[in-house]
């Protein structure tokens, strides 16, 4: 049986940050649509395209698109044991695509970890994050600098702020959040799968909190 679990949470939640612990520990990948997005974008493929006129301006790439992207990359080997997916879904037509996905691939949705942070708190921590060019290692110049400025700890390539995370981008993604993906929390909770988070702890503590969280659930 496959087992997906879901990372819900507005822009700058910390969820790939915790994605990237949690699915180490758990011996899934790590699937983040917004990743996948942006090696589209890097490989100038007709998706990437397609996708960074969206992204750049801090919009949803449509359903359809952003569905079969998924559907491709769940359907690889290293996902034969299921997934941890993040910042997807992010629509209601993407969660009920994931339901569907996942009953064909012959696994479910075991859990939904919403992390709960303040808005006030997710400016800063948008604004202020780096992101390691090889492979999207997550750092804040305030929060989790790196050892070396500009390097990343784990494979050593450059850190580099995105576009995205201007300001005035932040702003709009984060209304974007409100608009269109925030009432997944109440879907998800009424489906009994939601794990709630404060996810405004210290990174550790935020791990700590849903692994425990999470025990019961995945046995
Ligand atoms: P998301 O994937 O939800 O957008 P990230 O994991 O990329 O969020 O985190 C956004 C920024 O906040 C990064 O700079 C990261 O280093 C920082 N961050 C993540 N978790 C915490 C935390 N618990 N406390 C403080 N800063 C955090
Ligand atoms: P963050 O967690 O900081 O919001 P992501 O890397 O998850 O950033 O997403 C960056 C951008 O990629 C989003 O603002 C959006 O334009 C696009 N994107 C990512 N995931 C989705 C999705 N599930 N549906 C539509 N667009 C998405």
């Amino acid at each position: 049986m496959r087992t997906y679990l879901v990372l819900l949470g507005p822009p700058g939640a910390g969820k790939g940050t915790q994605a990237a612990l949690l699915s180490q520990r758990l011996g899934v990948p790590h699937v983040s649509s917004g990743d996948l997005f942006r090696d589209h974008i890097r490989g100038k493929t007709d998706l990437g395209k397609l996708a960074d006129g969206y992204i750049s301006c801090g919009q949803l790439v449509p359903d359809e698109v952003t569905i079969a992207m998924i559907r491709e990359r769940l359907s690889r080997t290293d996902a034969q044991g299921g997934a941890l997916l993040d910042g997807f879904p992010r629509t209601p037509a993407q969660a009920e695509a994931l339901g569907r996905l996942t009953q064909e691939l012959g696994g479910d949705v075991r859990a939904v970890v919403y992390l709960r942070v303040p808005e006030s708190v997710l400016v800063g921590r948008l604004t202020g994050r780096w992101t390691c060019r090889a492979q999207g290692h997550v750092y804040h110049e305030r929060n989790h600098p790196p050892k070396t400025a500009g390097v990343c700890d784990l494979d050593g390539s450059e850190l580099i702020q995105r576009d995205d995370d201007k300001e005035e981008t932040v702003l709009r993604r984060l209304g974007v959040y409100r608009a269109q993906t925030e009432l997944l929390i109440e879907h998800y909770r009424g489906a009994g799968l939601l794990v709630e988070i404060d996810g405004s702890q210290p990174e550790a503590e935020v791990t700590a909190s849903m692994m425990a969280a999470l025990k019961g659930r995945l046995e």
